[in-house]
């Protein structure tokens, strides 16, 4: 009887267990996250005014595109790291945004790109800034994280570099559009109109003039971040201006502790202000979660400055947010097993 009884106390606190278990591995499953991606096509004066039909569908149908190639990316159990940079790689190959072709021209005509990739298992990140004849500058930033020394490459010596990778080179023309050019044109007569024409570009103009920078971030299967940013930067820029997007903790973070950010809008104030770091370290310290922290540094910290932008942000369990304190910011999310969120408004 004795021996009876304790083989059912065995087996009932076998089946206590293992119900214990499972439901620990429910919780633990839920806990692991889901897999997620954003993109963002730029922050600015956005309006309905300023778009008509055919131009809003034309950017709905590119984000569309971009990140459904992401999501897919990721779906197939790849990592955030392809999934990041195969979207942001269509957003550079399209006129429409401020990133390799349809980037903004710098004062003397030209286009100087900027870009930079991080991962949030390493905190590896790779960076170039000031190049003129690379097709695909957040290529050449992964490049950099992965073959490189060095976290951030400048002007020639990131061009050399690219040549003994084996890169593409083309010509500074290829990424010419007529609007953008007409852009330079309205920037650099505003500019020179006004009382103080040495000041920069970015103290006399609006936003108008230097939307359209694109970027990317995502959690993979593994729970791993990744997030990369590419951008023409402002037009009219002078005297080597760089921008925030190359700079890792500005424009571009990932730590899989926290979150995973690509910013766009008022470079100098992303700088000043270290956005996309700052974002991903209240949530590791402060312990808040993704829209706290985010709309803190968005609504908060940098419109307090003077600051406009947005970023958008996918934290360690998959969750998005894409705060902008601006009139709109292209924007674009997919999270495991829903649906694709297209959006251009603040509405
Ligand atoms: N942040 C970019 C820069 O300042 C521009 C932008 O995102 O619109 O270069």
């Amino acid at each position: 009887m004795k021996h009876l009884t304790v083989k059912i106390t065995t087996l009932a606190a076998f089946t206590m267990l293992a119900t214990l278990g499972a439901q620990n591995v429910q919780a633990h499953d839920h806990d692991q996250g889901k897999f997620a991606i954003a993109i963002h096509g730029g922050a600015g004066t956005i309006t309905r005014a300023n778009l008509n039909d055919e131009q809003e569908a034309a950017y709905k149908a590119k984000l569309d595109e971009a990140i459904s190639a992401g999501y897919a990316i990721l779906a197939d159990g790849g990592s955030s790291s392809d999934a990041v940079i195969a979207a942001v790689q269509i957003m550079e190959k399209s006129p429409l945004f401020n990133a390799a072709k349809g980037a903004v021209y710098t004062w003397e005509g030209e286009h100087e790109l900027d870009a930079s990739f991080m991962r949030g298992d390493t905190l590896e990140a790779g960076a170039v800034a000031g190049v003129k004849r690379i097709a695909s500058p957040i290529a050449l930033a992964r490049e950099v994280q992965e073959k490189s020394v060095h976290v951030m490459l400048s002007g020639v010596g990131a061009e050399q570099f690219a040549e003994q990778q084996g890169f593409e080179f083309v010509d500074n023309k290829m990424f010419d559009t007529d609007h953008r050019y007409q852009q330079l044109q309205d920037a650099k007569a505003k500019i020179m109109e006004s009382e103080q024409p040495e000041q920069q570009a970015w103290q006399q103009l609006d936003t108008k003039y230097k939307y359209g920078t694109v970027g990317a971030v995502a959690r993979d299967k593994q729970g791993n971040l990744a997030a990369a940013t590419s951008t023409g930067g402002m037009t009219a820029k002078r005297y080597g201006r760089i921008g925030d997007s190359p700079i890792i903790g500005a424009g571009t973070w990932a730590d899989n502790e926290s979150c995973a950010v690509s910013a766009t809008g008022h470079g100098e104030y992303f700088i000043r202000y270290h956005v996309a770091a700052d974002i991903c370290s209240r949530m590791k310290y402060q312990q808040v979660d993704v829209k706290t922290a985010g709309d803190a540094v968005i609504h908060g910290v940098l419109k307090d400055a003077g600051g406009t932008g947005g970023v958008i942000i996918v934290d360690h369990k998959g969750n998005v947010h894409m705060p902008f304190n601006t009139e709109g910011m292209y924007r674009a999310s997919r999270v495991e097993g829903g649906e694709t969120e297209v959006a251009i408004y603040q509405d």
